[in-house]
């Protein structure tokens, strides 16, 4: 997607703007020709970088400033004010970084900064071949991560799925709703990876993992070793078992594979059933009636995503799905599943041409388990994403580590998550003895509606709301003995950003 393009908004850069009119801390977005620039004053110095995140075109001007950093409201990226370095994902590239002038009391743009060349790492203790298992969202960031922190040995990056690593989260959201074409999916082309001389093994399956030997066994039967092993497996949907489930038209969704099938369907199918109202299943069901098909979701629970949400969002969500025409059946299960219909434990038939179960995922810990190294309910990592196997990393859907903010051991399925620790691990095999210490965050999309969600709360005893759920302009806090465990927003991308960084600092 272009960086920094766009139709100009804000002052001419060029002509110079008061330095009297910027607040310190407080982004000004301007321009300079075509290109949207960000001006931002700390202390003495103005920064000025790109105004777009190249992850998916967020205003980084509506973003907030924390250091000499500035953060994207959309999927809180953060990017470097005097480089345009992007230092956290989701965003994997830079934005431009801009030379500033003050002169008599306005600022001037004066030109692009160069790059910074990139480090040469080398020395002792440093490990010779890096493997990485699993080209998903934490595979492909340690990978990115390794080069960019000028790591000169091997990196291997080992991926069971047939393409390049690419953007999950868009599969049930505008990809499958048909507004994302194609060529938006992928997260770098092939040539990427030879240019940063990463050997991408797609299409390959990693079977066995000897820990003590430091070499893992494919699945055509060789083997590959490594000094240091990133374990990044993901999960794998759960599939229900009843009479039909094994019918062509019933699908899980997590892979690309799995989505182009979902649209396949999409052609010839008019009624579609969802099982389960979690965060994928309500999303596909948004980009089903995108595609003008009728949709029916069948769950137990009494209101969508009230367990992680709370009953205020699970209502607000549940009403939003149905003013855009969808049926829900809560408290139901499904008992059987032919080639016409859906029948639910009552007896009740549902009429259905496609079928797909939404019904959550399990982490993909076999490789870890038969290896022996330590797991319950994850892989258990230290806060340096370290496994009990020397050498061995684990992060992303798999990675049970200790949560500095809750103090529990956490796992959790963020793709910005996935990715930070992708980009921790690969730094920690370099010895730069990083804690992983990020605030989780995640965003799920239905219709024009993006819940925020930042922290982690598995249980609370007490809900506050703050603003309009149905305005689609409210923050939601959930709180544990009167402490702050996660915050839900809509519609206040700046308060979600500004929650992260007070949780942040509270731990730093
Ligand atoms: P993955 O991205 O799943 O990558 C793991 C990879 O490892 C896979 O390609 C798998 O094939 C491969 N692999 C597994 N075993 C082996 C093996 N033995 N050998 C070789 N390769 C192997 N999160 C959000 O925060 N926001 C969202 O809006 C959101 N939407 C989502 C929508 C969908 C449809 C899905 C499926 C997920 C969504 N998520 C979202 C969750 C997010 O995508 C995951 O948390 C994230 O992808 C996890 O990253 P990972 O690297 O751990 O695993």
């Amino acid at each position: 997607m272009s960086e920094n393009k766009a139709h100009q908004t804000g002052p001419d850069l060029q002509q110079g703007v008061p330095l009297s009119g910027l607040r310190e801390g407080e982004p000004l977005a301007g321009h300079v020709g075509d290109s949207q620039v960000l001006l931002v004053k700390r202390g003495a110095r103005v920064f000025a970088i790109g105004a777009i995140c190249p992850h998916y075109s967020g205003p980084l001007a509506e973003g907030i400033v924390v250091g000499n950093t500035v953060r994207c409201p959309w999927h809180h990226s953060r990017f470097n004010l005097a480089t345009g370095d992007a230092m956290c994902a989701p965003a994997l590239n830079a934005v431009l970084a801009w030379k500033t002038e003050v002169r008599d009391g306005k600022v001037f743009l004066t030109g692009s900064e160069r790059q910074p060349a990139r480090p040469r790492l080398s020395g002792r203790g440093l490990p010779g071949r890096v493997v990485i298992v699993g080209a998903g969202a934490a595979g492909n960031a340690a990978a990115e991560t390794l080069r960019k922190e000028g790591f000169e040995g091997e990196v291997t990056l080992i991926g069971a799925e047939p393409s390049v690593p690419y953007d999950r989260p868009n599969l049930s959201k505008d990809y499958l709703a048909g507004n994302a074409p194609e060529e938006w999916v992928p997260l770098r082309t092939e040539e990427f990876y030879q240019r940063e001389d990463i050997t991408l093994m797609k299409g390959v399956e990693v079977t066995s993992l000897d820990a003590k030997a430091r070499k893992v066994g494919l699945h055509d039967g060789k083997e590959v070793r490594y000094d240091a092993l990133l374990l990044a497996t993901g999960a794998s949907p759960v599939r229900l078992s009843m009479p039909g489930s094994d019918l062509e038209h019933v699908s899980t969704l997590r892979t690309l594979a799995d989505s182009r099938a979902i649209i396949e369907q999409t052609k010839r199918a008019r009624r579609a059933v969802i099982m389960g109202a979690s965060f994928i299943g309500l999303e596909v069901a948004a980009s089903l009636r995108a595609r003008q098909m009728e949709v029916h979701i069948i769950a137990p629970e009494a209101l969508p995503l009230e367990r992680v949400m709370g009953p205020e969002i699970g209502r607000f969500i549940q009403g939003l799905h149905e003013e855009h025409g969808v049926v829900f059946h809560l408290g139901h299960t499904a008992r059987s599943i032919t080639r016409e219909s859906v029948t639910l434990d009552d007896g009740t038939g549902v009429a259905a041409d496609l079928v797909v179960m939404g019904v959550g995922v399990r982490p993909n810990l076999a490789l870890a388990e038969k290896s022996g190294i330590a797991t319950g309910r994850g892989v258990i990592v230290n806060e340096y994403l370290r496994t009990d196997a020397p050498g061995v990393y684990a992060a992303g859907d798999i990675a049970r580590w200790p949560d500095p903010h809750t103090g529990e051991r956490i796992r959790v399925e963020h793709w910005v998550v996935a990715e930070r620790q992708g980009q921790t691990a690969a730094r920690n095999m370099l010895n730069m003895a990083e804690r992983f210490t990020a605030v989780p965050f995640f965003w799920s999309a239905h219709y024009d509606a993006t819940i925020s969600y930042v922290g982690h709360a598995e249980k609370w005893d007490r809900v506050r709301v703050d603003g309009s759920l149905q305005g689609q302009d409210c923050q939601v806090d959930f709180l544990l003995g009167g402490h702050r465990l996660a915050v839900a927003t809509i519609g206040r991308d700046r308060n979600s950003l500004q929650v992260e960084a007070e949780m942040e600092a509270a731990v730093v």
